[in-house]
């Protein structure tokens, strides 16, 4: 295929096929297709649209997010993971405020220069929203260009992700980009999937190398294979007489930064300093059972215990610690298993399992 008919042929299944009810493709704007793509980096369009809609909701222009609290941000983020992206989005939404005017700049490299915005990310806002003719390469174009080609190599690599970039732009047409954006985007989401592609819906089955060679699911070229490394912690849950659960809010950078969560012990015997630290007295304790949760680099066993304290707990005297009231939660920032952790325990409470 050449590439006039590669972009023909994915344009005219567009048009028969191609999703146009995405809460982003309506009332198209810069801000909309951005904080959209933001979310679909490492999940799904059913786990986004819920969270694309609150967010709207609550920060409908880039001016609104940029003068949000990060709490607030944070909290409209929680569940999604990956919270460096809702940290960038917040940094980026005040450098466009206060550097472009409140308007996003019409032009490929510096979009790409915002933090937190690839140059796939780039490209997707650009053709999107602005109709500018800019290649895309996020995880399903990238699967769907990998197979076409057969691309050799792990497209992680500098080299590899050079050559599918050039592919990337010598297929992409001069007209209708946004749509053809879109449609490759459709392309890689809902034919060329993972690990069962659709090859003989796809338009492109004519030219498709990986199609032809029958080996479809060996493209992309997989990451050469590491174990990840397992590390345990114990989180208390001080649970006082009113039953609010003690939190502490992390720091901005780093694991779950910015976010309220569980202190995190070695062992059981190091439960003594921390109620020692906050004036409490400890009573009855109960183990919860545990929870396993995978980061990019490593796998964190959480135990977690709840425990009953008294003592003075209206207040807390350090900065960055609060009392979480389960029966009225506030607007903060949680660690997705710190959520889990937080509606176990107010389970528990509830049933008088504790009195
Ligand atoms: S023919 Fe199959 S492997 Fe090739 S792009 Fe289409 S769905 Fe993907």
């Amino acid at each position: 295929m050449s590439p006039e008919q590669f972009s023909a042929a994915v344009l005219a299944w567009y048009d028969r096929h191609g999703r146009k009810d995405l809460p982003w493709q309506q009332a198209i704007t810069p801000y909309r297709v951005w904080v959209s793509e933001i979310m679909l980096q490492q999940t799904q369009v059913s786990t986004v649209l819920g969270y694309f809609d609150r967010f709207m909701d609550a920060l409908p222009t880039v001016q609104a997010l940029a003068s949000a609290d990060e709490d607030e941000v944070l909290h409209l983020w929680t569940g999604l993971g990956y919270y460096s992206r809702a940290r960038n989005l917040h940094k980026t939404a005040k450098l466009i405020v206060a550097e472009h005017g409140g308007q996003f700049p019409q032009c490929v490299d510096q979009l790409a220069a915002l933090p937190g915005i690839g140059r796939s990310t780039a490209g997707a806002i650009a053709s999107l929203s602005m109709g500018l003719r800019a290649p895309i390469l996020d995880g399903n174009v990238k699967r769907v260009l990998a197979r076409y080609v057969a691309q050799d190599g792990y497209p992680g690599e500098p080299k590899v992700a050079r050559q599918l970039w050039d592919v990337a732009e010598r297929l992409t047409p001069q007209t209708r980009v946004n749509h053809y954006t879109q449609a490759m985007m459709d392309l890689g989401a809902t034919l060329c999937t993972r690990s069962k592609p659709s090859c003989l819906l796809c338009p492109l089955k004519a030219g498709c190398r990986a199609h032809l060679l029958g080996r479809e699911t060996q493209y992309p070229v997989p990451k050469p294979r590491k174990t990840l490394p397992h590390k345990r912690t114990l989180m208390p849950l001080l649970a006082n007489p009113e039953g609010a659960i003690l939190l502490y809010r992390r720091p901005p950078t780093g694991l779950w930064g910015g976010l309220w969560s569980l202190p995190e012990l070695d062992n059981l015997t190091d439960l003594d300093p921390l109620a020692a630290r906050h004036s409490l007295q400890l009573q009855q304790r109960r183990a919860l059972p545990g929870l396993t949760h995978t980061f990019s680099h490593f796998q964190l066993a959480i135990e977690p215990w709840l425990i009953t304290v008294k003592g003075e707990t209206n207040a807390v005297a350090e900065p960055d610690w609060l009392w979480y009231n389960l029966a009225a939660p506030p607007r903060l920032g949680l660690a997705a298993p710190v959520k889990t952790l937080l509606k176990r325990a107010a389970a528990e409470l509830n049933a008088g399992e504790m009195s």
